[in-house]
């Protein structure tokens, strides 16, 4: 994050429904920001700035374990600045970037030196998931306790996977020694051979598939190793109904947290009888059956939080057959718009949960992160719950335009985001802490 002139002076936010399940808060109230942190949460308090946020929600700012930015390597896809507008307009205020870089990762010194330019370049708080094999190539286990050292929070594969239990026991056992939380997409190779879901819609595409076993048959593994080793690991992107009943099941018997995405949670595998490239994503979209068990799996807390998976692609990536076309979506800007319009509003998920999802779990798992406890960042998202907007390419902060949403109608939109007392994204007109 860059130092920012205001980042000492004391702001009032006046008037807005503060909703925070982390410390109880849910009502009408006004909040003192004082250095950076949350000063007082109360009625009735003034300062020398005030900014006027009655009508609208603030949540603690939202964190994401699991984006893309695409540096180095990839810039012109997304870099440090685009990606962390994104992530701002979404009312995210930390964000976790994954290894799979051009080069990868795997060294202290490119960890070192990318956290020390998000520091500069970066909007909201990022981290750096460090890789867990060199390459991200399954075989040879990193100098996990270095990267701890450089500034790695955790260490991830993501999507080539670590495919050999063997290997994949030896680095729990080792990142459980360096201290460091182990992130995995869980995929088998041997049997993710398609571009989408096994079923009724690919089977109408007529393109190749590939099985729920092969996300299954890896979380089950990663579960099973997680429960002896001790470790401390995160699965993520869970799609499938059986995974989330596996993590349900260990949940308790190993170290085990889990998170789902915005698109999982309100896609579904239909979108791909469309045959647009844009619509292949890894795992992929999955049938309505799934798509309900993971809402109700991340209702009752058997997964943990949400994370977008952001991820960039360049038009000449993804304007292609679905074959062809690389796979990923963009999620910061859409996630919170697209999980209040059809989960809390379409699906009576409680706001405080959804919150709790976005907010509180995973900045607990970053770790500081996701309370407006006193003392606590005052990292903030205020969020206008009757706007309705459509995504638009041009609205988008992203270098690139992969939303699954272009063109859709969503309901709440964040208006604000405040990261250490400063505003990052404002839509309000508010003009505080304007960078100098
Ligand atoms: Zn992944």
């Amino acid at each position: 994050m860059s130092t920012r002139s205001g980042a000492d002076r004391e702001l009032v936010i006046r008037g807005a429904h503060v909703l925070d399940p982390s410390s109880g808060l849910d009502g009408v109230m006004d909040v003192r920001i004082s250095g950076g942190r949350v000063a007082e949460v109360g009625e009735d308090l003034h300062g020398v700035r005030e900014l006027d946020a009655s009508g609208l929600h603030l949540f603690p700012g939202f964190v994401d374990v699991h984006a893309h930015w695409r540096t180095p390597g990839r810039e012109e896809e997304e870099d440090l600045e685009s990606g962390s507008a994104a992530a701002a307009a979404g009312g995210f205020t930390g964000v976790v970037m994954m290894p799979n870089t051009d080069p990868v990762l795997d060294r202290p010194a490119l960890v070192s030196g990318l956290v020390r330019r998000a520091e500069r370049e970066s909007r909201v708080r990022a981290y750096v998931a460090a890789a867990l094999h060199a390459g991200l190539a399954g075989s040879e286990l990193t100098e996990m306790r270095l990267l701890k050292e450089a500034g790695a929070l955790c260490v991830s594969d993501d999507g080539p996977g670590t495919q050999n239990a063997d290997v994949l026991r030896s680095g729990m056992l080792y990142a459980r020694s360096a201290g460091l939380a182990v992130l995995l997409h869980c995929e088998d190779r041997s049997l993710a051979k398609g571009v989408v879901h096994d079923g009724v819609a690919a089977a109408l595409a007529g393109v190749p598939a590939t099985p729920a076993s092969a996300e299954d048959a890896a979380t089950a593994t990663a579960l099973v190793l997680a429960a002896e080793t001790g470790a401390r690991v995160h699965i993520t992107h869970v799609s499938t109904a059986l995974s989330a009943a596996l993590v349900g099941f260990f949940k308790g018997r190993a170290g085990v947290t889990a998170d789902t995405t915005p698109h999982h949670l309100t896609l579904t595998d239909d979108l791909v009888r469309t045959l647009e490239g844009l619509y292949r994503v890894n795992p992929p979209l999955r049938p309505e059956g799934d798509r309900r068990e993971v809402i109700e799996a991340l209702r009752d807390g058997t997964l943990d939080f949400v994370a977008t998976d952001h991820a960039p692609h360049a038009a000449q990536r993804k304007e292609l057959p679905l074959q062809e076309a690389a796979p990923g979506f963009l999620g910061h800007e859409t996630a919170f718009a697209a999980l209040y319009t059809e989960l809390v509003l379409g699906e009576s998920l409680p706001l405080s949960r959804l919150v709790e999802a976005m907010s509180c779990a995973p900045g607990r798992w970053v770790g500081g992160l996701g309370s407006l406890a006193v003392g606590a960042p005052a990292d903030i998202a205020l969020a206008d719950l009757e706007e309705e907007w459509t995504v638009e390419r041009e609205s988008l902060s992203s270098r690139s335009h992969n939303s699954p949403y272009l063109g859709r109608r969503m309901r709440g939109r964040i208006v604000g985001t405040i990261v250490g007392g400063e505003l990052v994204h404002d839509r309000m007109g508010a003009k505080l802490g304007v960078r100098t």
